[in-house]
């Protein structure tokens, strides 16, 4: 039985919620991003080529390096009190983008990306190509893991999957891969959490079981480094998380030559709306922690008010490789994380499979019954 719990969280932060940002820049103000960087030697379209780390023509193969830039920019953390009360506002550019009306993305538009299917929901984007701002974000990770190898890893994951039906993997293996690079928040804050609550312990077993309950407060403190939020809407926490850990140590300062033949979707959460999700998280390790603290065998949480300092902000890109594939009347998406190859997806389960897995775990159920009654002299 679950221990009642009333609990009541009043959050003391100084953060203005749901407050608007002011109008940004004019339009004019904005610059637009070059994503097209023209071969020396042919004048063809370089493209980024994660598995060498430098951008290579796309036609005569001639390879140009990435200027190095110093990465500490990635790794800034910015104030964020500081930047809602200057009411600072991040560099912008424009893009052209196209909006997918069934699951809200925006993504870059890129005119050698053939397909006008949305790359996260897989449905027809009939829009027309339109000019967005979008925040620059200060670092991003970059792809290190090609395309084929994504095709590789998918291939592990799907033979591991043994109630995957005949033939998905050959089916599966033929689809193509879209690069995109999805944006995050992440945030860190110190927190000191006063509560006021129970210690209850227990004794006595069956209808003599009785729980004595004795009041406690205290004091728990935790300082986060790094919780990821999502910058869209298009991409659950789950997938962010299943993807993850991402390898935060190797970002690189924003340049757009990582993104040259890849895309990028546009962030469609806020800071603002990103910190409040981060918060939410960070509640959920906090109760955890107050009944820790706490202690003995039950415990009632009455009231928590926690108080965020430090809090600072990044804002960042990460590479997804997702593709598409179907079997039978069924679309199912999969992603790649584009650093560390991990694999996260929907899969088919073959009712055939499953109902023969099914027949032989019933037979050696039988089998086993069998032995035991046979050593028990039945
Ligand atoms: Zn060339
Ligand atoms: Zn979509």
């Amino acid at each position: 039985m679950r221990c009642p719990v009333t609990e009541q969280i009043t959050d003391t932060s100084p953060t203005p919620w749901g407050r608007k940002r002011k109008a940004v820049q004019k339009a004019s103000d904005a610059q637009s991003d070059n994503r097209h960087f023209p071969c020396s030697n042919c004048g063809a379209d370089l493209r980024y080529h994660p598995g060498e780390q430098k951008m290579i023509c796309t036609h005569c193969g001639a390879k140009q390096d990435v200027p190095h830039v110093d990465d500490a920019a990635a790794q800034v953390e910015h104030s964020y009190l500081d930047f809602l009360k200057n009411d600072s506002q991040m560099a912008e550019i424009e893009v052209q983008s196209l909006n997918c009306n069934t699951c809200g993305a925006s993504v870059e538009f890129n005119p050698d990306e053939h397909s006008r299917l949305c790359p996260f929901c897989d449905s027809a984007i009939v829009a027309d190509v339109s000019t967005q701002r979008k925040i620059v974000p200060q670092g991003l990770l970059p792809f290190s893991v090609m395309e084929k190898q994504a095709h590789d890893h998918m291939k592990t994951w799907l033979v591991a999957r043994w109630f995957a039906p005949n033939g998905f993997e050959s089916q599966a293996a033929k689809e193509h891969f879209s690069g995109i690079y999805v944006p995050i928040w992440t945030y860190d804050s110190a927190t000191t959490t006063h509560y006021v609550g129970e210690r209850g312990t227990t004794t006595g077993t069956g209808k003599n079981r009785r729980t004595r309950w004795r009041s406690v407060s205290g004091t728990v403190q935790r300082g986060f480094d790094d919780v990821l939020v999502s910058g869209t809407k298009s991409v659950s926490a789950e997938f962010k998380d299943a993807l993850g850990p991402w390898p935060l140590r190797d970002l690189e300062t924003y340049q757009t030559e990582f993104l040259a033949g890849l895309r990028a979707e546009n962030h469609t959460i806020g800071l603002e709306d990103g910190f409040y999700n981060a918060q939410s998280f960070m509640r959920v390790v906090i109760t955890g922690d107050i009944r820790r603290d706490i202690g003995g065998q039950r415990q009632r949480i009455h009231s928590s008010q926690t108080r965020f300092d430090n809090q600072t902000f990044k804002h960042l890109l990460l590479p997804v490789w997702i593709t598409h594939y179907s079997l039978g009347k069924n679309r199912y998406r999969l992603n790649v994380n584009g650093r560390t190859g991990k694999v996260y997806g929907q899969r088919p389960f073959s009712k055939l499979k499953l109902l023969g897995a099914s027949f032989v775990m019933t037979l050696a159920a039988m089998g086993i019954g069998l032995l035991l009654s046979l050593a028990s002299g039945g």
